[in-house]
């Protein structure tokens, strides 16, 4: 199945980042890090209290600091070295698939290194000390304005998605590793990938719930089972 020419594609979720330290949503019931959804990943809430908006992103960009990739991560920048076309989209938004070693991972919901300004809608990395303390930050093109996380909330738009569906259109095989399936359009990916020929591989802690799509589906923790998975995927054809 596998050679240097096959086309992937794989999406990666919070549970590919669990055993780095990163807490998922439905570990926790549908909330995150103790918080309501609407409370803090949706522009209403934004607008209801940005002060709890920004200290709970805040929070999450700091922990950056504390937290390292591990051998799920690792393994996929591998598997990238060995492939001429993959694409790794992620729906995180932590930094740890870059920091192990990923090229151009594709961050469709926004990245927790990044701030926006909403007036002139500039983007940055801003990650210095004085940035990550509690109080709002300003736009350093437009001074006055407020910074916000550049975060894709539910009910926003993905990035990316244009990209993203040329290459879903165009893969050999499709892999999701760590998500539940909940978020849409990201849980539609593996309908699509199935509905144009892919060969399409799950790789969970539980099953998701588009478990029937997938062809292959490896139950597990992703950093015990793929560096394994992708020592046997890139041997075979080699
Ligand atoms: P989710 O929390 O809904 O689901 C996580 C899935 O990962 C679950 O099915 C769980 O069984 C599985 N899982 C847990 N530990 C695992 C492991 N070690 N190996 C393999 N699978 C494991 O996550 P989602 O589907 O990605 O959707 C949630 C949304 O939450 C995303 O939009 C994302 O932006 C956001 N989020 C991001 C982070 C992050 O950046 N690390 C963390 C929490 C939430």
């Amino acid at each position: 199945m596998w050679t240097k020419e096959t086309k992937v594609v794989i999406l990666t979720g919070a549970g590919i980042s669990a055993e780095s330290g990163i807490r998922t949503f439905r570990a926790s019931d549908g909330l995150w890090e103790d918080h309501r959804i609407d409370d803090v990943a949706t522009p209403e809430g934004w607008e209801r209290n940005p002060q709890l908006v920004w200290e709970f992103y805040q929070e999450r960009r700091r922990q950056l600091f504390e937290v390292e990739p591990n051998p799920g991560h690792i393994a996929l920048s591998k598997l990238e070295d060995y492939l001429d076309d993959m694409l790794l989209v992620t729906q995180n938004v932590d930094n740890l698939h870059a920091r192990a070693g990923s090229k151009n991972p594709v961050h469709m919901h926004g990245e927790l290194e990044k701030l926006r300004c909403e007036e002139c809608d500039y983007v940055g990395v801003m990650m210095e000390e004085h940035d990550l303390n509690s109080a709002f930050v300003s736009c350093p093109e437009c001074t006055n304005a407020m910074m916000r996380p550049h975060i894709v909330w539910f009910h926003e738009m993905p990035m990316r998605m244009a990209e993203i569906e040329t290459a879903l259109n165009q893969c050999d095989v499709f892999i999701s590793i760590g998500t539940s399936g909940h978020v849409y359009p990201a849980a539609g990916f593996l309908a699509s990938a199935k509905q144009q020929g892919s060969y399409c591989i799950g790789i969970n802690l539980e099953s998701p719930l588009n478990f029937d799509l997938f062809d292959e589906f490896h139950q597990g923790k992703a950093g015990e089972i793929l560096p394994g998975l992708i020592q046997q995927w890139t041997r075979t054809k080699e």
